[in-house]
């Protein structure tokens, strides 16, 4: 089955406005005329509406990098998916390590995160990935089992073969310069593909698109893409700059 290779970049807490304006410009125009590969960008909050007028027309989708379920209300600091709908979002990143991390996710807060993008029709690129820790320890495919039954928790087959995107981000390679190699990475593709065939079914197992994430790089992204069950990548660091950004949307033509 084709899955069409999907690559966005998480901006993280980077980019003023005018840097993300500089940056959305110059994406724009060197990736015109990419279609064979899916591309998305999540600028920091700030920045989302403005990033949105400027992509009007182009075939970049924008995401929003978290959102609170609740639609609006006394939640001071936070932001709903009626929020990020409106200001042109297709998608949002849930789970993210760093959210995980730093701020006290856990599966439960996330599945009701995911419940709530769906609910208000954004897609979701949903974060899942083991820490050093737990990848020395022997567990990584427990904790990923776990995260991927308890983060999609009460979603029917079709809402996840046409609304989530896996991303596996090992923690122990976001941000840290080591990339899991090709090998160690389609083992972990692999297995979260055999364990949607379990939860739901071969074709959404079959259709759902699984991105890597970690340290990915220009250099790096050829050798991942090669490998079956990698259909495209979140990208932190490297998706900062259009050279190293773009470099990696066509890394076919590296
Ligand atoms: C990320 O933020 O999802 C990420 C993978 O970061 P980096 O590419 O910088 O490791």
């Amino acid at each position: 089955m084709e899955r069409r290779p999907f690559i966005a970049g998480n901006w993280k807490m980077n980019k003023t406005v005018g840097e993300a304006l500089d940056l959305v410009r110059s994406l724009k125009a060197t990736l015109q005329g990419v279609e064979d590969v899916e591309v998305a960008v999540a600028p920091p909050f700030t920045a989302l509406y403005p990033v949105a007028q400027e992509l009007k027309g182009s075939s970049i989708f924008l995401a929003g990098q978290n959102l609170f379920w609740e639609e609006k209300g006394a939640f001071t600091g936070e932001i709903s998916p009626v929020m990020l709908k409106e200001v042109g979002c297709q998608y949002v990143i849930i789970g993210h390590s760093e959210r995980r991390q730093y701020f006290g996710e856990t599966d439960e807060s996330v599945n009701r995160r995911v419940h709530a993008a769906l609910h208000y029709g954004l897609k979701v690129i949903f974060c899942i990935g083991e820490t050093l820790q737990e990848r020395e320890g022997g567990v990584t495919f427990s904790v990923v089992e776990r995260q991927l039954e308890k983060g999609l928790a009460g979603l029917d087959a079709p809402k996840v073969e046409t609304m989530i995107v896996v991303a596996y981000e090992p923690v122990w390679a976001i941000g840290t310069g080591k990339t899991a190699t090709p090998e160690q990475a389609e083992e972990v593709h692999q297995f979260i593909r055999r364990k949607l065939e379990k939860l739901y079914s071969k074709g959404v197992a079959n259709s759902l698109r699984i991105q890597y994430g970690g340290s990915v790089t220009p250099e790096n992204i050829y050798g991942l893409m090669a490998q079956p069950d990698i259909d495209g990548a979140l990208v932190g660091g490297a998706s900062l700059k259009v050279e190293s950004f773009s470099r990696i949307v066509r890394f076919r033509e590296i």
